[in-house]
């Protein structure tokens, strides 16, 4: 089995579900008592956040590269940005390391695309939702993403920032985010991606209508299935 670095802390919220069911899954394919390989770097997300809000993404990008370099250095032989916003960065982060690198946006596309659908609608931060380098990369892999309208977009995102990166969760932000993903499934969308690590901590297929694609689940699941690779 080889050993998946996680560059994670962004946040800590989403970080803590990432080994919860990087765990699980090694358990239910490996049974006994085998657990994952993992080395986690979990950021202070404070600092992350600022550069965000300020615009200062070179300097996010340097300390993803930096932090990426240590994992390498450390052992990890693949390697998992747990965080959908920040892979904006991931040429800057992978910049001249040489272990693999597990797109979460990829892999979460080729999973929709292996049930055949075609128009998943986006929950995200604003990001995520309004800059190009998440949606073109659905739009490349085939797919038509829906993006929320304005004042969904910006609910969406400030339920994220104020509410499930300090790890709070409450029943009026869970119904919000039922009715966005409704107005999503009205205006077209054919599923729901779940495309901020934390949004799973309100959605899930249960309370949705058409099938949800966890970006966080399809991230472990995919990374796991590398980690194992020919040696399963
Ligand atoms: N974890 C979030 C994401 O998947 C948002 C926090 C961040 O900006 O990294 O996009």
């Amino acid at each position: 089995m080889k050993t998946i670095g996680i560059l994670g802390g962004m946040s800590a919220a989403s970080t803590q579900i990432y080994y919860r069911e990087l765990c699980r899954l090694t358990r239910e394919q490996l049974g006994g008592l085998h657990s994952p390989q993992l080395l986690i770097r979990s950021l202070d997300f404070d600092q992350i956040e600022s550069l965000q809000a300020s615009g200062d993404w070179e300097s996010a990008g340097a300390i993803l590269n930096d932090e990426a370099m240590r994992l390498q250095r450390g052992g990890a032989e693949l390697l998992v940005l747990a965080t959908n916003t920040m892979h904006k960065l991931a040429r800057e982060m992978m910049q001249g390391v040489t272990i693999p690198f597990i797109h979460i946006g990829d892999a979460t596309a080729r999973r929709i695309k292996e049930i055949n659908l075609k128009a998943p609608g986006l929950m995200a931060t604003a990001f995520t939702m309004e800059q190009s380098f998440y949606v073109d990369r659905l739009v490349a892999a085939g797919l038509k993403p829906i993006i929320p309208v304005k004042n969904d977009r910006a609910a969406i995102h400030r339920i994220i920032y104020e509410e499930l990166c300090r790890d709070i969760t409450t029943p009026a932000s869970e119904a919000a985010y039922i009715a966005m993903a409704k107005r999503l499934i009205n205006a077209g969308a054919d599923s729901i991606i779940l495309g901020c690590t934390e949004v799973g901590m309100l959605l899930n297929s249960n309370n949705v209508d058409v099938p949800v694609f966890d970006t966080t689940l399809i991230h472990c699941s995919v990374a796991l299935d590398e980690a194992l690779g020919a040696a399963h």
